[in-house]
This record gives structure tokens, sequence and C-alpha cells, in this order.
């Protein structure tokens, strides 16, 4: 099968890559590039704000008086690229099939890339479902195609739960959605959840020779962190294993940790961030709870010494596991127009158990591949670029969702 893709989806594609998306940026520029050229074929956007209007999703529904159908998802914001080193302008969205790098030298690269920052991960999903707008909305499939592109995914996924509310409210019942995170265009029924949280450990500061007066807020946060890594241990020896994921069992991780002011004073404050990365048959909540449990045992001795002292938790992040299936519908559509038999997990997290927790069948399927995502350099071919858009006009033309 040969792939080609069209002169209109590669332009739509550098244009978004253009624009500067980075999740603490507004991305009105490119929410509103995307409402207008919709508006231009007659189709009206539902945008939804954050708090300080600075960013927004938006939901388009093409295909005026179809029945409800697929929900095409993306998100509109990037990781940064500080400290990378990049050898091309990561907005630059240039197209390249020669090497880029000395490392790359050592191989030809046979096949043309579009460069950039979010062209894998994953403007060029949105870009190439822009491209082909008209062809949603004067397709002769009884089914409507819906946009859904959410803002604050790489931070946590905020965005689309607003989205998905107004989508509520309004009485749209979707039948699908397919996510278009970058998986080679190999559906993706499943990937690990994500929760972060903060731990702010509150002690009783003292002068370094007066211990028994004091509470130490780093020792006592050391307590709760070895509570983690004896749970990580317990996934690792006794969670059932599910295969195809890189780790198959749960995990938790400490990512940052601050604290104390001298050496010759007990610290008073303690701050760490943990995560879960649990499989979809753990029960994130429940591990919580016993990191919460272990926290006030402690604290009975800490408020005997210091009433206010104690922790306090704070979840930063909650990016709920995804389990889809290979018998659902939507599974077997991605199949059929990626014409690819396989399905696949992901290592990663994305905003398909957000939808599916909202009752809607969710695949992820998408151009480009996550080892080039959040990379410097990142970059995504040509060749999948077409293949997606293969995919987007199959999904046009489809009459039966099955
Ligand atoms: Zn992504």
């Amino acid at each position: 099968m040969s792939h080609v893709l069209s002169t209109r989806s590669l332009e739509l594609a550098q244009t978004l890559v253009r624009m500067n998306t980075v999740s603490n940026h507004s991305n009105l520029e490119l929410v509103d590039f995307v409402r207008d050229h919709l508006a231009g074929l007659g189709v009206r956007s539902r945008l939804t704000y954050n708090a300080d209007k600075t960013k927004a999703n938006l939901f388009a529904t093409l295909g005026a008086g179809k029945k409800a159908g697929v929900i095409l998802s993306g998100h509109t914001d990037t990781v940064p690229w500080d400290g990378q080193a990049w050898s091309v302008d990561p907005l630059s969205a240039i197209v390249q099939d020669w090497p880029q790098t000395d490392a790359d030298a050592e191989r030809v690269i046979d096949e043309p890339r579009l460069y950039g920052r979010g062209s894998a991960d994953m403007k060029s999903f949105i870009a190439v479902a822009l491209a082909n707008a008209e062809r949603f909305i004067e397709s002769e499939s009884p089914f409507a195609v819906h946009f859904a592109f959410s803002y604050d995914e790489e931070v946590g996924c905020f965005g689309v739960r607003e989205l998905i509310a107004d989508m509520k409210d309004q009485g749209i019942k979707p039948l699908a959605c397919i996510v278009g995170e970058p998986t080679m265009m190999v559906p993706a029924i499943a990937h690990k959840g994500v929760y972060r949280f903060k731990c702010c450990v509150r002690g009783k500061e003292a002068h370094s020779s007066l211990t028994p007066q004091s509470v130490n807020a780093i020792e006592m946060a050391a307590r709760v962190i070895g509570k983690l890594r004896d749970m990580a241990d317990g996934f690792e020896r006794d969670e059932p294993r599910y295969e195809g994921f890189d780790v198959p069992f749960s995990t938790a991780s400490v990512g940052q940790f601050h604290g104390g002011i001298a050496d010759n004073v007990v610290p008073r404050d303690a701050e760490f961030r943990y995560e879960f990365r649990n499989l979809p048959t753990s029960d994130v909540a429940k591990m919580q709870k016993e990191v919460v449990a272990y926290a006030q045992r402690a604290e009975v001795a800490m408020k005997k010494v210091a009433p206010d002292a104690g922790f306090r938790f704070e979840p930063i992040c909650e990016v709920p596991s995804f389990l889809g299936s290979a018998h659902d519908a939507v599974t077997r559509l991605a199949q059929r127009l990626a014409g690819e038999p396989r399905t696949t997990l992901v290592g990663f997290g994305t905003e398909a158990g957000i939808f599916k927790n909202a009752g809607i069948p969710t695949v992820v399927c998408g151009p480009g591949s996550i080892t080039q995502a959040h990379q410097p350099d990142e970059y995504v071919t040509l060749e999948q670029l077409a293949r997606c858009e293969d995919f987007l006009r199959g999904l046009a033309a489809t009459k039966e969702i099955r």
C-alpha cells in the first residue's frame, strides 16, 4: 500500500508546530487558528477556557445533523525544550531528509521527516484531522466526526475534563474516541495511570543539640519515603503481572525532595513529591490511602512534641490508567482503518482513560513514535503522516462502526 501525504496536511502541521504552545504558555493562537479555519467551513467550535482565560479546549462537530460519531482527540500543548541540545530550531517545522547530527550521519535517513517540538506529540495528528475537515463535513457517512483538542495535557490532563463536562452538558454522546498520540499507527488498548502527590511535612525546629524538644521534618519525611519504597518493592514482588508493559507491575518513585536550612538546626519543614504509575488492574486510591494511613500513625508521636506538626498531602496530577479491549468496536475500526492486525500497550499516560471513564469506548492510535516525543530533534516521518491521512480518510468514508 502506498501512502501519499497531502500538501495541505503537511502545511498545516508546519503551521501548528511553529506556534509556541509549551504548557506554560497560552494555546489561544493555535485554538483561534483552528476555530477560524473551521468557521470558514461553516463549523462552529465550542471553546472552554481555563480560569484566567489564557488557554482553551476546542470541541467541534463536523457533519451537522448526523448521528454522533467518533471523537478525534488531541492535545494542543507541548513539553518545553529548555536545556535540550537541538540541531534545528524547535519551532522551525523544517522538513529534511538528510542527517541532522553527527550521530545520525552514520546511517542514511532515506525518509523525509518533519522536525520540531510537537511534530510527533502531537500537533501533526491535529493538523491532518483539520486538513481533512471538509471530507468529514461532506462525507456520506451517517456519523459526524468530533474534534476535541485540549490544553494542559502534558502537565496532568487538566483541560480535557472541562471539555468532556461541556460535551455532556450539551447532550452530545459520541460513539467512540480515537486519541491520536504517537503509536506508529498501531492501535493501543491500555496504559498505566500516573498519579503524583506533594507531601509537606511540618516539624518543630530547635538547636541541633536539643533534639528531644524538636520534630525533625526531614527524618519524618524519610520514614514516609521509606514506606513508599517498601510499597514499590511489594508491587515488584507480589503484583500479578500485566504482560506487554515494559515494566509489567505498578511502580512508585520519589522525584523531588527539599528540606533543611543548616547543619545545626533541626529542620522544621520538608517537602517531597512522588508518583505512582499503576497498572490498569491496580487500585491507585488504595495505594495512596496506605501512604496517608502510615503518615497518620507517625503523626501521633510528632504531635506530642508539637501539636501542629504533621503531614499534608496534595494531589498534583491525576491521569487515570486506560484499559480498552481488542474486542471494542473502536479498536476493530482503528485496526481496519490502519490496516493493522496488531494491538499494543503504551508506556505513557494519555487522555484515553478520562474518555473511557466518561463512558466513551476509546483507543489510542496516531502517527509517529513516542521515542521521539519530548526529545531534542523531535520529528515525525512524512510516511507516518501519510498513513494517518489514509486512516482519517477511511474514517470519513466509514458507514458503520462495529
Ligand atoms: Zn502527547
